[in-house]
């Protein structure tokens, strides 16, 4: 591992359970602030940041549907939910010294700037850590696949999912004391053995522009930097 970071830049994919810690809902400040933290770490070691933060641990739009609420508003509860969750993590972000802009797929003037993609290129260049917040803006749509999009808007060279587990496994390993965990994969292997690592179109989108994707565990401290300087933590997904 070299002390210069590998990656120019990267786009990060947080769930929104990642942000609840221990708690069946909403947000623990202790793991959002350490995850703050971490995001400044690798900002000022020169990589730059775009994040892309989920909604799951307050609203998801199938769940929403599931009970009977009509889907596209539950996918538009879903997506504000992943503005609220954005706006945690800026002001997290600037309470510990970085410089945060949330950028919102869905007009919403008075909380979040428009995502606009020169602009947030603008702002990640100038050292922001711009966080892309409503997913890609429509429904039926997930962040995963808001995250791959925004990759490859920004021109990341490296999408990282951030999961709680420490990479890609034959099976739940949970549930199967004999899963074993890939250290790499194609992204024809993840699409065709249905493993689940993201949904199909974000891979599909990765895959047909060439995006790495890195799946590692955050819950691990220091995790983030360790991939920074080259560290091969978790599984790889590449073309090859
Ligand atoms: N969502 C959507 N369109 C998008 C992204 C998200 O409609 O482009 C909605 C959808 O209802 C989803 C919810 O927002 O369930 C929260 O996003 P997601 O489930 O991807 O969050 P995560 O699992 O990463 O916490």
């Amino acid at each position: 591992m070299s002390d210069q970071p590998t990656y120019r830049r990267i786009l990060l994919k947080l769930s929104g359970e990642a942000l609840m810690g221990e708690a069946d809902y909403g947000i623990d400040p202790k793991v959002i602030g350490r995850l703050a933290n971490e995001i400044i770490e690798v900002r000022k070691a020169g990589v730059e940041v775009g994040v892309v933060i989920g909604g799951g641990n307050i609203f998801r739009g199938a769940g929403l549907a599931a009970a009977g609420m009509d889907r596209v508003t539950g996918d538009h509860m879903g997506m504000l939910a992943t503005v609220m969750n954005a706006l945690a993590m800026a002001d997290a972000i600037e309470k510990r010294g970085g410089y945060a802009r949330v950028m919102s797929a869905i007009q919403i003037h008075d909380v979040a700037e428009d995502f606009i993609r020169r602009r947030a290129i603008r702002h990640i260049e100038k050292g922001r850590i711009a966080l892309f917040a409503a997913g890609t803006g429509n429904p039926f749509f997930t962040t995963d696949s808001a995250a791959a999009l925004r990759a490859v808007e920004i021109g990341a060279d490296l999408l990282l999912k951030a999961t709680k587990v420490d990479g890609v496994y034959t099976a739940d390993p949970a549930r199967d004391a004999s899963a074993t965990r890939y250290d790499q994969l194609t992204y024809d292997d993840v699409i065709q053995r249905n493993l689940q690592v993201m949904d199909t179109a974000a891979i599909a989108l990765c895959r047909d522009h060439g995006m790495p994707l890195r799946i590692y565990d955050m819950t691990v401290p220091g995790n983030l930097m360790r991939i920074m300087q080259g560290g091969q933590v978790g599984t790889l997904v590449t073309s090859s």
